[in-house]
């Protein structure tokens, strides 16, 4: 890594800041609190503190998410030479992928956080921290994306996911692995960049309403009507493959039919959604066939906010999620 490398660490939220309860309340801390001691922190890493969000993931709402990419733009365009963002855990992945569809990521961006907080024992946050400032500070990483950097391991955004609920190695990429790890404040990368997600081809504030549905033994129709009335979209996540119910499927025709985008992903965090193999009503031919959009391997809360963004910068749906249509039926 090349020396005197300037890195912004922009604090959003989330246990890694969190203090102490008090009664009902809990709040967060300040980048000042996070900033690690120069004796902490990879050697020639100067830090630029900067406050977003002091929030929990369950706070975070898709204008967060703009203003924290906001933030995001402006330490790369000030010229830093990468960014970390701290962020809650259980929506980082989110946070990563939009960060993906909104910024110009000329340099590293990682982000990370931690599962105990800075008053448990044996926190983590500050091993992540400087991990991931490790990784922003070499260029190496820039042509990856924005990355979630933990527990050492360096994951892509459209692969990870969070995958122990508690436990402090708590993300993975299910289908592909880590890229790299940070091992003595250096990054080791594994394999070649892969795919990135390209930027969203237009940028505009979030303006839309997706709605998400998960399909489930005995879950019907009925699961949509309220959701497709109080929103611009729907994403599914779907069984297996692609798949739902009988009468589900038909509620979600009956959506698309009134012209509002619906979208298929699968529950399951690896593999293909197919396009030829199952027939019948609720099977991935028939919900191709009629129109409905298939999101390949993104999982469902990553496909609702491509749509969410996408849709809201006025690109349309079949250019954020192109679809393979099965062969005609016989
Ligand atoms: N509930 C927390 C959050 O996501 C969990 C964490 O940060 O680890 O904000």
């Amino acid at each position: 890594m090349a020396a005197g490398r300037s890195v912004a660490l922009i604090a959003a939220g989330g246990t890694i800041a969190v203090t102490p309860p008090s009664g009902d309340v809990q709040e967060h801390r300040g980048v000042a609190d996070l900033t690690p001691p120069p004796g902490d922190r990879p050697a020639g890493v100067e830090v630029v503190p900067r406050d977003a969000l002091g929030l929990s993931s369950r706070r975070m709402t898709a204008d967060d998410l703009w203003t924290l990419a906001s933030a995001v733009d402006d330490e790369i365009a000030a010229g830093r030479d990468g960014v970390v963002v701290t962020h809650g855990t259980d929506t980082l992945e989110e946070t990563a992928y939009t960060l993906s569809l909104l910024v110009d990521t000329t340099v590293p961006v990682a982000i990370t956080g931690a599962m105990r907080s800075p008053h448990h024992s044996g926190p983590d946050g500050p091993a992540n921290i400087r991990a991931a400032l490790a990784a922003a500070a070499d260029p190496a990483l820039a042509p990856y994306g924005p990355v979630v950097v933990f527990q050492d391991e360096v994951h892509v955004a459209g692969l990870v996911t969070k995958t122990h609920s508690a436990r402090v190695a708590a993300f993975g990429s299910p289908a592909a692995g880590p890229v790299g790890f940070v091992a003595e404040d250096r990054l080791e990368l594994l394999l070649g960049p892969p795919p990135v997600t390209a930027l969203l081809p237009r940028r505009a504030a979030p303006s839309v309403q997706v709605g998400l549905v998960y399909a489930a033994t005995g879950i019907d129709g009925s699961a949509v009507e309220t959701l497709s009335s109080d929103s611009d979209a729907v994403v599914v996540g779907a069984l297996g493959a692609g798949h739902v119910s009988p009468s589900l499927g038909a509620a979600l025709v009956e959506c698309a039919e009134a012209g509002k985008p619906v979208v298929i992903t699968s529950r399951c965090p690896d593999g293909a959604l197919l396009t030829n193999t199952y027939g019948g009503a609720g099977s991935e031919q028939e919900l191709r066939r009629a129109g409905l959009h298939f999101a390949g391997t993104l999982s469902a809360p990553k496909a609702r906010l491509r749509l969410l963004f996408g849709l809201s910068a006025g690109v349309p749906v079949g250019e954020l999620f192109p679809t393979r249509r099965p062969a005609p039926a016989h």
